[in-house]
């Protein structure tokens, strides 16, 4: 059988196991195929990795804790949340990965995100394993007092699996500096110790400088790497960023800084289209919006006359030179996809966690787009996290340039795997690149470890 074809049937016959074995979890069979479709033709190669079930091994969670968060909201009545911690793989290091606090998350949400993070760990070169947790809690439209105690109270499960050598969680979408003081807040009163067992805290409690802004600048230090390649920049082009979370706002901040043109941002209601470019002075109006006054999008358009707000829709019509989904996962389907190509983009950069749906994947890369997966381009974040720990452990504070010069080199050294892996006639495959780096590194420490 031809070596394609080969690794072809070798790729259906183990996602037909996996999905009997996690019925109905469509994300995580999802987060799984794009990983084995590039990375099954590098285990038939080698041997040692099938012999030793390594792939089996790597698609199951080391553990998954489930609890119930009982809270009191203002008006005195009792509510019930769930809540997950899913510990994927410790191979290389304590497990590390956000908590989501939204009312879409499920098990199989966490699943996939967790999976993603180990092999986006393992990219930063940091010592860290991958995990994911969260609840199906709601921040949006709760009072701070309500968002306090649903933390305290999801802490006093959450804190018996965490430590700063076994589990460090940290932010991801719904969860923001708030609720990482109050969990923290919670964590050192029942503990009676100060350790560094979440990241992304306050900056007067531990936290460190340019975590805030580390996941949407590598994004953006990550595209950087990828124009580079074509003897290519940033400056003066047109872009698209969906989002105007954490991520998405940071993103756009360095793209302002490098002398692009962001037209477009969004929310779950829709998104704003602005000709003229979100300027500097327009961003920090939508910061204070969106961080302080935890407003909508579709006032941005209200405010700025030549802005237009489109209720329900996604920014991907918008013609752009390159474009930055900040916002969740599966937001590009395959039709944006080939419009976004129609239009003449020239790169993709993966702010959120798989954005964009398998289709959309392939369509851009049968294009030849510059294509920047998430599990690369978004690494900035959790390695930013990692430099946290190593304050925290050494008791030290790097400066802001000390930081984001790490963060850049952090960077450019996941670009670097990701084209000693992914290159290929000429083109970049990042998908490849990023998977068989990523994995490798996991898979020999488990090689290591024996039957564990
Ligand atoms: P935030 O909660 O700060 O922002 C999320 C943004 O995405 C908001 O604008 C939100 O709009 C929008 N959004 C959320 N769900 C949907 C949806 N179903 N449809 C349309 N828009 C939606 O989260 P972050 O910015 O932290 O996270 C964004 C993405 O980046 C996620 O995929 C996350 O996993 C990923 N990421 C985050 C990292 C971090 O350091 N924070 C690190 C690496 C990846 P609305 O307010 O209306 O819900």
């Amino acid at each position: 059988m031809d070596p394609d074809r080969k690794a072809r049937a070798e790729v259906n016959k183990f996602m037909r196991g996996l999905i009997r074995r996690n019925p109905g979890e469509k994300e995580f069979h999802q987060a799984v195929l794009e990983v084995t479709e590039t990375l099954m033709p590098f285990i038939l190669d080698h041997p040692s990795y099938r012999q030793a079930q390594i792939l089996e091994r790597m698609t199951e969670p080391d553990r998954i804790v489930i609890f119930r968060v009982t809270w009191e909201d203002d008006n005195g009545e009792i509510r019930a949340n769930r809540a997950w911690r899913v510990q994927f793989n410790n191979s290389i290091g304590p497990y590390k990965g956000g908590m989501r606090f939204h009312p879409d998350v499920t098990l199989s949400v966490l699943k996939f995100l967790g999976f993603e993070q180990v092999f986006k760990n393992s990219l930063t070169g940091l010592p860290m394993g991958g995990a994911k947790g969260g609840s199906n809690f709601n921040p949006k439209g709760k009072s701070d007092r309500e968002v306090m105690r649903f933390c305290h109270s999801l802490m006093i499960e959450l804190h018996r699996h965490i430590g700063e050598d076994t589990d460090v969680p940290a932010g991801d979408i719904g969860v923001g500096p708030r609720e990482i003081s109050y969990m923290f807040g919670q964590y050192k009163r029942m503990e009676n110790r100060w350790a560094g067992i979440l990241t992304g805290k306050g900056l007067n409690y531990g936290g460190s400088l340019v975590r805030t802004e580390a996941t949407g600048y590598g994004t953006v230090y990550f595209m950087q790497n990828m124009l580079e390649t074509r003897g290519d920049g940033i400056a003066g082009k047109v872009c698209s960023v969906s989002g105007s979370g954490n991520v998405a706002l940071y993103a756009i901040e360095k793209l302002i800084e490098l002398g692009a043109k962001v037209v477009t941002a969004s929310d779950s209601g829709g998104f704003i289209h602005d000709p003229d470019g979100i300027d500097a002075d327009k961003l920090a109006w939508l910061k204070e919006l969106k961080e302080v006054r935890r407003g909508r999008i579709h006032e941005y358009a209200e405010h700025f006359p030549h802005a237009t707000f489109y209720p329900g829709e996604r920014p991907w019509k918008v013609k752009v030179d390159l474009a930055f989904p900040c916002a969740t996962q599966n937001e590009i389907h395959v039709e944006d996809a080939e419009t976004l190509v129609e239009n003449g983009l020239i790169a993709i950069a993966e702010g959120a966690n798989m954005p964009s749906d398998l289709a959309a994947v392939h369509t851009f890369l049968a294009h030849g787009v510059l294509f920047g997966p998430a599990k690369a381009a978004n690494a900035g974040g959790v390695a930013v996290s990692g430099l946290e720990q190593t304050q925290n452990a050494q008791r030290i504070t790097w400066t802001r340039e000390e930081v984001d010069e790490r963060l850049r080199r952090i960077m450019s050294d996941i670009h670097r795997k990701c084209v000693e892996y992914g290159a290929d006639n000429g083109y970049v495959n990042y998908v490849r690149g990023a998977n068989i780096a990523g994995f490798i590194k996991v898979a020999d420490a488990m090689l290591a470890y024996g039957v564990v």
